[in-house]
């Protein structure tokens, strides 16, 4: 069996990369951690980077080397993770790091996938217009309440960037609550609430991992659709479309057009070819 794999991720300028994404031959991890603003505690002395880091390549060594299910796995490394500081730091904290997850494994005749929180999936089959998307909206959808004093104010701005730290700590009292939304923290449990499913393994084309500040240039910008989206990660691979991203966010630096809680972010993108 083959696979093509291509990978581009960067940072937000003037940031530290909190998305890590890492591919064998038989499975990929795209995480995206979330944010502890500036002026916002956390708990935590190792970081958002450190945590997405760490229990990305913890996901990647037990997805090639365990058989348990995906969830199983997810929630196993969480705990696993927690283990690594829980003596150091306060992991009871509400602004803890968290990560979105995305996991993908090959199996001889299947592909096993699991979305938690806002990274996505892309998966083209090739034979119908529209590829299948999977995202998990539950933050989106509580956020949607809390937005619009942030969204009303120019990005750049100190007024914006304190309305943001307001919003994601409004938003910490849903996380990994029922009726909230589950991110990869601190508590296992969060792995039961992930999206999961199992495709063909032969129906697939291509598969695709994105954090959201790449797939913003689709579900956030409208200036591609997936299926354009998936033509540019083809022809031109995964650095054409976070330049596309760059090029959107320069042209909107107050976010009057697309408001936004960042207006730069880390984009990755993995693209695996299946022929
Ligand atoms: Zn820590």
């Amino acid at each position: 069996m083959k696979v093509r794999v291509a990978l581009a991720t960067e940072a937000a300028p003037g940031r530290p990369n909190e998305d890590f994404a890492a591919v064998s031959a038989d499975a990929a991890v795209l995480l995206d951690g979330a944010g502890t603003p500036a002026g916002s505690e956390s708990g935590c002395s190792h970081g958002v980077a450190w945590f997405a880091r760490t229990l990305g390549s913890s996901l990647l060594a037990a997805m090639t080397q365990k058989h348990e299910t995906l969830p199983e796995l997810l929630a196993g490394e969480i705990k696993a993770v927690a283990g690594l500081h829980e003596d150091t730091c306060d992991l009871t904290h509400p602004g803890s790091p968290s990560a979105t997850v995305v996991m993908l494994r090959r199996t001889d005749d299947a592909l096993e996938w699991l979305v938690l929180a806002d990274s996505g999936l892309v998966l083209d089959t090739g034979d119908t217009a529209a590829p299948m998307v999977i995202r998990d909206d539950r933050e989106a959808q509580v956020g949607a309440r809390y937005r619009s004093a942030m969204d009303a104010l120019d990005s750049g701005s100190p007024e914006h960037q304190a309305a943001h730290r307001d919003y994601v700590e409004a938003l910490r009292a849903h996380r990994n609550r029922d009726g909230g939304f589950w991110v990869a923290a601190t508590d296992p449990l969060a792995a039961d609430q992930a999206l999961t499913g199992t495709v063909p393994r032969e129906s697939v084309r291509t598969a695709v991992l994105l954090s959201d500040g790449a797939s913003r240039l689709v579900d956030r910008f409208h200036l591609a659709t997936w299926r354009q989206a998936l033509d540019l990660l083809d022809q031109e691979g995964p650095e054409a479309l976070i330049s596309r991203v760059r090029a959107a966010e320069h042209s909107d630096p107050a976010g009057a057009r697309w408001p936004r809680g960042k207006t730069f972010d880390d984009a990755t993108v993995v693209t695996l070819s299946l022929p």
